[in-house]
């Protein structure tokens, strides 16, 4: 089959790579409806992870299941399913507080930038969809698996909801999934930070009500002096540099939340911003799970199009541009046909 891999910073092919096979009782194989490229698969393009030897790639999916192990009761073959990119069992303990990314029995999905890919834990950790989607919907099924979800944990995590004011640091698909995820959960006012017009009017389509282009302290200066000196209620810190974070810390107005979920470099938060300051700070790799079911419904019923956040579309052996379009910021996330 062709699948992508990442042979080094810069250098992204689609190369013939073995088919995935079952491996545990527990797993599926599903064929990719749609796969696309992540804002977290740039770091290593950048060079800012290391790539040590070549890696496959890719971990968004939404497709049809192929085959399954004997122990798979729920999933069967033919099923149209969505799954994040952490495998959980959705049974233990942690799973059931919510926090699938960190199962007892967490496991690696995929890799996904591919035609076929093997699923961990399939019954735990894909949903199937009510039927086969129509086309239209695929985009934004495959958005619910990783920055839908992802948006949305960090606007929960935040406290978004009615009467709160929730300012979003980054406008890359999360942060902008975040403004939707806030507008869904009744956030009376959504400040988007952005600094791009054609992210700025995606953000407005999305709920924002104001945009701040100013970032670092101008931006905090800014949030405040929308919220009468005080800061917003909730912040989502959706790009994960240090500067970000304290943009996000510095934006939240004392006992509001943070909720942080872009893949943290290099970020150390000292005591004394949180310390001094009552700011509630919590995120993490988000429990796509977790809300997977209530996203898959809204998405089905037409109620939200997260969809919109791909811009591009390729056929998956173009992966390479998709890659530069990201990097180059030509656009805001790269779908790929398999
Ligand atoms: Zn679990």
């Amino acid at each position: 089959m062709r699948g992508v891999v990442m042979h080094a910073p810069g250098d992204v092919r689609v190369d013939d790579l073995p088919e995935p096979t079952i491996q545990q009782p527990t797993d599926a194989i599903i064929r990719l409806a749609a796969a696309c490229v992540c804002g977290s698969d740039l770091w290593p393009y950048r060079g800012a992870d290391e790539v040590s030897e070549p890696k496959p790639m890719g971990h968004e999916y939404v497709g049809i299941v192929e085959q399954v192990g004997d122990q798979v009761k729920q999933i069967k073959v033919g099923d149209f399913v969505v799954g994040s990119f952490f495998a959980s069992d959705n049974t233990c303990e942690i799973c059931r507080a919510g926090y699938q990314t960190n199962c007892v029995h967490a496991d690696f999905p995929g890799p996904s930038q591919a035609q076929l890919m093997r699923v961990p834990l399939a019954d735990g950790t894909l949903v199937a969809t009510p039927g086969h989607p129509d086309e239209d919907l695929i985009p934004s099924l495959l958005a619910a698996s990783d920055v839908l979800g992802t948006g949305w944990f960090g606007a929960v995590a935040a406290e978004a909801g009615p009467g709160k004011t929730v300012a979003v640091v980054g406008d890359g698909a999360v942060g902008l999934l975040a403004v939707l995820a806030a507008k869904e959960l009744g956030a009376e006012r959504i400040i988007a930070m952005s600094r791009h017009a054609d992210r700025q009017a995606l953000a407005r389509e999305f709920g924002a009500t104001d945009i701040v282009a100013e970032r670092g302290e101008a931006g905090i200066a800014k949030v405040r002096e929308l919220t009468d000196g005080l800061g917003a209620h909730s912040v989502v810190e959706a790009v994960g540099t240090q500067e970000s974070m304290m943009q996000a810390i510095g934006a939240t107005r004392p006992g509001g939340h943070v909720g942080f979920v872009g893949v943290l470099h290099d970020v150390a938060i000292a005591g004394d911003d949180i310390f001094m300051t009552h700011v509630h700070v919590h995120g993490g790799p988000a429990p796509v799970r977790r809300f997977l079911p209530d996203l898959i419904e809204r998405i089905w019923n037409r109620q939200i199009n997260p969809g919109k956040v791909f811009d591009l579309t390729l056929p998956l052996d173009q992966a390479a541009d998709a890659y530069t379009a990201m990097d180059q910021r030509t656009a805001i996330k790269v779908l790929l046909q398999p």
